[in-house]
């Protein structure tokens, strides 16, 4: 059966990995919603740190459908907003991670070249044509990674330790009940099965997606970004455009472009930003902690022994998220805004450099990015207010972790073993939260 195209197209990343078929729990320890390298990577430690305690990654349509399996796989050092207070090495933990899962997932880190219109460093090897002339600036630490290597390579390890790994299964509603209610609607081959399981703790590693959710929906924007792979050019062309280092780049200044090679010397260029597909509201960051839902989605309810006065716990559900997953109607990288995106930047590849002009394009493809206030990752507990009176542990049992700003490759895999850690009370959340 031929499988039907994604609207947002199809990256040159294969995940080789498919969980267990299993049915969905009633009750786990953990539950993480998100089958990406946050969730995945928090799946995998948990386990790990805490072999006795069930954990659960619910993922809403297939593993990677989210951004990391969308991504340019650059490995980047620190995060979108610099350093930040006891942040620690993010790549040298990110290798130590795919160390310790025995994940051979082709890191290289040769370093990355950032690219600007002005005030080049002496000896650029690269110079391309691009609303000026685009040179090297400097070296900062980094590389690239396959990133379908890395998807299925923490699957794979969550798996083993343990996890319960559940696709097609979306999270449409979260009960701030005790312990905590999941409602749950999965796709089992076309059968549609709806389940509440109980957690005790859960972590939602949904970024850019599901913002009612994660509370997210004032404080972050979300974004679909975009992306080509060129067929595999030869050695005197990668001479020719200045990547025989086969350093990944990206620009300081605008327009915006990133890219790296593919292992097949393909390679990929990416830029451009449209308000993404999920049916929210355009906003700008103000990192005002308010959580709405549209009052038709609340049900209310009151959990047992919980008289708070003044208090009255909500059930949050989620708009937006359909089982297809979250390419909703209107936004296909073959029409419209985002086949025009791809259009300009196909155009300027095709400009950079002579031994550009007629090169093959073998993938074109779109992901969401969530940026946050000031570039900051959201790492945190989510405590909506109405439901926690000071002090209250039930504001303790929910945990968010998202919004790398396209910055998220190794930072997501290194925060999610600290989620994990976080999760287990073995590690405080950082200071930045
Ligand atoms: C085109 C593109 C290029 C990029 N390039 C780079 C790069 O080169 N370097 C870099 O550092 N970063 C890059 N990024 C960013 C990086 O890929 C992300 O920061 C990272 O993958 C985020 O991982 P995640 O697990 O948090 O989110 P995701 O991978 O998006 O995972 C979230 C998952 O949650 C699932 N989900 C959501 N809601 C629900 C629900 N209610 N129930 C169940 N499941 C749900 C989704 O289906 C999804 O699979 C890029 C992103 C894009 C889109």
């Amino acid at each position: 059966m031929r499988r039907k195209a994604h609207p947002w197209g199809a990256p040159p990343w294969t995940v080789d990995f498919r969980p267990a078929p299993r049915a969905l729990p009633d009750h786990v320890d953990f539950a993480i919603v998100g089958g990406g390298f946050t969730g995945l990577s928090a799946a995998a430690w948990l386990r790990r740190f805490a072999p006795g305690q069930s954990v659960l990654v619910l993922e809403g349509a297939s593993l990677g459908d989210g951004a990391s399996g969308r991504t340019g796989g650059m490995a980047l050092a620190e995060t979108a907003a610099g350093k930040l207070p006891g942040l620690g090495d993010v790549l040298a933990g990110y290798k130590k991670i795919l160390r310790a899962f025995r994940i051979d997932a082709r890191l290289k880190l040769p370093g990355v070249s950032e690219l600007s219109r002005s005030s080049p460093a002496k000896h650029s090897p690269i110079s391309w044509s691009d609303s000026g002339e685009l040179k090297v600036v400097r070296l900062v630490p980094g590389g690239s990674v396959d990133p379908g290597k890395v998807l299925a390579g923490l699957a794979r390890a969550a798996e083993k330790a343990g996890a319960q790994i559940v696709e097609h299964a979306s999270v449409r509603a979260l009960d701030f009940s005790n312990p905590l209610r999941l409602h749950v609607r999965r796709n089992l081959r076309g059968r549609i099965q709806q389940k509440e399981i109980r957690a005790e703790q859960v972590l939602l590693a949904t970024n850019a997606y599901s913002l009612e959710l994660s509370g997210l929906r004032a404080a972050a924007e979300p974004k679909l970004t975009f992306a080509l792979a060129t067929a595999p050019l030869s050695a005197a062309q990668l001479k020719a455009i200045g990547l025989s280092s086969r350093r990944p780049f990206y620009t300081l200044d605008f327009p915006y472009l990133w890219g790296r090679l593919l292992e097949s010397n393909g390679v990929i260029f990416g830029s451009g930003l449209v308000p993404a597909p999920m049916g929210m509201p355009f906003r700008v960051p103000t990192g005002a902690p308010s959580i709405e839902n549209g009052a038709h989605d609340l049900r209310r309810f009151t959990p047992k022994g919980f008289t708070t006065k003044g208090f009255t716990p909500k059930r949050f559900a989620i708009k937006g998220f359909t089982p297809k997953g979250f390419a909703l109607k209107g936004y296909d990288v073959r029409r419209g805004e985002a086949a025009e995106r791809l259009r300009w930047l196909e155009n300027r590849v095709r400009h950079l450099h002579p031994a550009l002009a007629s090169v093959r394009i073998t993938h074109r493809w779109g992901g969401p990015i969530l940026f946050t206030e000031g570039m900051r990752p959201i790492f945190r507990r989510f405590t909506p207010k109405e439901f926690a009176p000071k002090g209250h542990p039930r504001s303790k049992r929910v945990m968010v972790l998202a919004g790398y700003n396209g910055h998220g490759v190794a930072l997501s895999v290194y925060l999610g073993k600290w989620a994990a850690e976080a999760l287990l009370a073995r590690r405080p959340l950082p200071p930045w939260h």
